[in-house]
C-alpha cells in the first residue's frame, strides 16, 4: 500500500521528500497537496502551472505528486470550483494523480435528503468526466451501494483503472449520525469487492492502527495528514501504539509516554530523532513541529512496510496481536484477519505423497 503524505502549501515543511533536507525520508514515495491551497493563493497556482507542480515543490522523480481537489475545504461553503480552471491546472501543472474537480462530501450532520443531493452532484461530476483521465470519487454514506451500481452501469466509468473513496474522516469524527466502525468496514469491504482489480485510493486514513485495516483490505493507496496534525498538537506515534503527548502545547493534554516508551523514542532511528533526540521531539515552534512530523511519518511508513512483510510471509496473524496496543480498531482488525484466513486456499491439504 502506497502511503501518500498530505502536506500544505501554507507551511511546506518538513520537506520529507527533498533529498537535500535533514528531514528527508527515502522510503516516502508519494505526497498530496490540495487544490484548495492553490485557489487561496493564485500566485502559487500560476507558478505551479508555469514550472510544473513537481519542479515547483522540488519533488524528486521517484516521489509521486497526488492532487486533492480540496473537497474537504469546500464542505459547508457554497462556492463552486470552476471546472475549467481546475482542468487547466491539471493539464499544465501535471500532477501524477488527480480526481474529478469537485465532489460533495456527505458529512454525518446532513439529513438523508441532503446526503442524496451530495450523491447526485458527485455522480453527475463523475459522469461528466467519464471520458477524461480524472479519477472518479465515491463516498462512504447511506448511498454507497447506489454509487457502486451507478459507476458500474456506465461503461466508461466501469473501465477506469482507478477509483477514489472519500467520506471516511467525517464518519470517524463520531458525530451522532456518523456510521459505526462496523458499517465503515462493511463499506470498505463492499468497495474493494465491487472494484476488484482497480487501483483503489482512500482519502484520509489516520494513524498506524487504521493503516493495518487499509493494508488488510488490499487498498492500493491512502493519504494521511495525521503525521502533521498530531505533530502540531505535540503528539508523536510509536510503532503499533496510540498517540503519545511529548510536548506541552497549549490546552491539549494527551497520554504521556511510559518510561519504556521514552526509551524506545530515545532509540528511534528516524532522521529527526537521530539528529535532535528527545529534546528535538519536545521542542516548541517550527523546529519541534518538523521533528515530530518527520518522526510520525517515518513511523507510519515503517509500520506499513512491516505489515506488508508479515502479510507476504503469512506471519501477520501471529504478529499483530503482540505488536498492536489495545486500539479501538482491534476488533475490526481481528475480523479482517479471520476473513483473510478463511478465504486463503488450503495448501496444507495437498498430499505430498500423491
Ligand atoms: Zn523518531
Amino acid at each position: 500500500m502506497l502511503v501518500v503524505a498530505g502536506t500544505t502549501l501554507k507551511h511546506l515543511v518538513p520537506r520529507v521528500w527533498d533529498v537535500e533536507s535533514t528531514h528527508y525520508l527515502p522510503q516516502l514515495q508519494a505526497i498530496m497537496v490540495s487544490y484548495a491551497d492553490f485557489i487561496r493563493t493564485p500566485s502559487h497556482r500560476r507558478r505551479a502551472m508555469d514550472q510544473g507542480i513537481r519542479a515547483y515543490l522540488g519533488v524528486p522523480d521517484h516521489v509521486k505528486v497526488y492532487l486533492d481537489n480540496g473537497a474537504f475545504y469546500f464542505i459547508g461553503r457554497h462556492d463552486q470550483v470552476p471546472h475549467d480552471e481546475y482542468d487547466e491546472f491539471v493539464s499544465l501543472a501535471k500532477p501524477d494523480w488527480w480526481p474529478i474537480p469537485q465532489d460533495f462530501i456527505p458529512v454525518a450532520t446532513l439529513t438523508v435528503a441532503q446526503q442524496y443531493e451530495c450523491f447526485s452532484k458527485t455522480m453527475a461530476a463523475n459522469l461528466a468526466y467519464s471520458h477524461e483521465s480524472h479519477t472518479p470519487v465515491i463516498h462512504i454514506s447511506n448511498y454507497l451501494h447506489a454509487y457502486t451500481a451507478a459507476v458500474l452501469a456506465n461503461q466508461h466509468l466501469a473501465a477506469k483503472p482507478g477509483i477514489a473513496l472519500g467520506g471516511i474522516v467525517p464518519n470517524l469524527l463520531r458525530r451522532p449520525k456518523a456510521l459505526s466502525h462496523q458499517d465503515i468496514l462493511d463499506s470498505l469491504l463492499h468497495v474493494r469487492e465491487e472494484f476488484a482489480g482497480k487501483q483503489l485510493h482512500v482519502f484520509g486514513i489516520g494513524g498506524t492502527a487504521t493503516a493495518h485495516i487499509a493494508a488488510l483490505l488490499g487498498i492500493d493507496s491512502a493519504d494521511s495528514s495525521g503525521w502533521r496534525n498530531r505533530a502540531a498538537r505535540g503528539i508523536v506515534q510509536l510503532p503499533g501504539s496510540g498517540d503519545r503527548s511529548v510536548a506541552n502545547l497549549g490546552s491539549w493534554r494527551g497520554r504521556a509516554p511510559s518510561n519504556d516508551e521514552w526509551e524506545r523514542l530515545a532509540a528511534c532511528q528516524c532522521p529527526a530523532c537521530k539528529l535532535g533526540g528527545l529534546e528535538g521531539l519536545q521542542a516548541g515552534g517550527s523546529a519541534g513541529f518538523c521533528n515530530r512530523a518527520t518522526h510520525n511519518l517515518w513511523t507510519l511508513l515503517n509500520e506499513v512496510e512491516e505489515i506488508q512483510t508479515h502479510l507476504a510471509d503469512n506471519t501477520y496473524p501471529d504478529w499483530y496481536a503482540t505488536h498492536l496496543d489495545n486500539t479501538i480498531y482491534l476488533p475490526l482488525i481481528k475480523r479482517l484477519v479471520n476473513t483473510r484466513l478463511q478465504s486463503e486456499p488450503e495448501a496444507d491439504c495437498v498430499d505430498p505423497v500423491a
